[in-house]
């Protein structure tokens, strides 16, 4: 048989298995709220155009207005200043959307901590544990922030200092860039930064270095607890938006069974 053939004879008998990434995305989908004096996005809408009524007898359809960091999204190069030359999310070749994944799992360090930062020696050591990271793959950071994601201000988290979300220290974020062979970073949370980001230096590090390498990143995922630490594969499928910066994504995660 074809490798295609055995791929699709393991979904039959759910030997693999597709898992969701995905977060629903809705009116109430959490979005970044940047403070004065930046431009912010808007929430996801949908504007009926005609529902099987006197605008269209048959047919029920909207237009849909988001951003192109709405919810579960893929965040191109030429997001930030720092991969300005880079690809936009047109240009992000489609064999590069279809790739290995890892999970680090610090939910339990994110619960004691919102603002739990993945430092390089936590991956160091998970590396001890379960291998290199992944060739041309994601590391998708675990913080169990998906259990907040109908709440949006569970989600941002937010106190008088600003939001206290986990992420990924400046020296981290600048090896995982510089040093690794990594696709991207994914996580759970409304961006790749930590919430406490635009104090760092340089500010929102992800942003700054992994784009600025030519990677990419994933937010707002869910369903990260169901995915081995080592073995599944994301199929990340963002609209190809010429000249876009990112774009809402479904992300879909093939697991074996054992
Ligand atoms: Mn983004």
């Amino acid at each position: 048989m074809s490798v295609l053939q055995d791929l699709l004879e393991a979904l039959r008998t759910r030997c693999v298995e597709v898992i969701d990434l995905t977060a629903p995305l809705h009116s109430g989908t959490p979005v970044l709220r940047l403070p004065e004096p930046f431009a912010n996005t808007i929430p996801f809408g949908l504007e009926e155009i005609s529902r099987y009524d006197e605008r269209g007898p048959a047919w029920y359809w909207n237009d849909i207005h988001t951003g192109e960091h709405t919810g579960t999204h893929f965040d191109a190069p030429v997001h930030w200043v720092t991969g300005k030359d880079g690809q936009d999310i047109s240009q992000v070749p489609p064999d590069r959307l279809v790739a290995p994944a890892v999970v680090l799992d610090f939910s339990a360090e994110s619960a004691k901590n919102p603002d739990f930062l993945l430092e390089i020696s936590h991956v160091r050591a998970w590396e001890a544990e379960h291998g290199s990271l992944p060739d041309g793959g994601w590391l998708l950071y675990r913080t169990g922030w998906d259990a907040r994601s109908e709440d949006a201000a569970q989600f941002v988290n937010a106190d008088e200092s600003g939001p206290h979300t986990p992420g990924i220290s400046v020296e981290c974020a600048r090896w995982l860039a510089e040093e690794t062979s990594l696709l991207g970073v994914g996580v759970e949370t409304v961006g790749t930064d930590a919430g406490g980001a635009h104090s760092f230096d340089p500010p929102f590090p992800c942003h700054s270095f992994l784009l600025g390498a030519g990677k990419y990143g994933l937010t707002q995922l869910q369903n990260l607890a169901r995915l081995p630490a080592t073995g599944a594969v994301v199929i990340a499928g963002p609209l190809p938006i010429v000249g876009g910066s990112g774009s809402p994504a479904r992300v879909l995660a093939l697991v074996e069974n054992a």
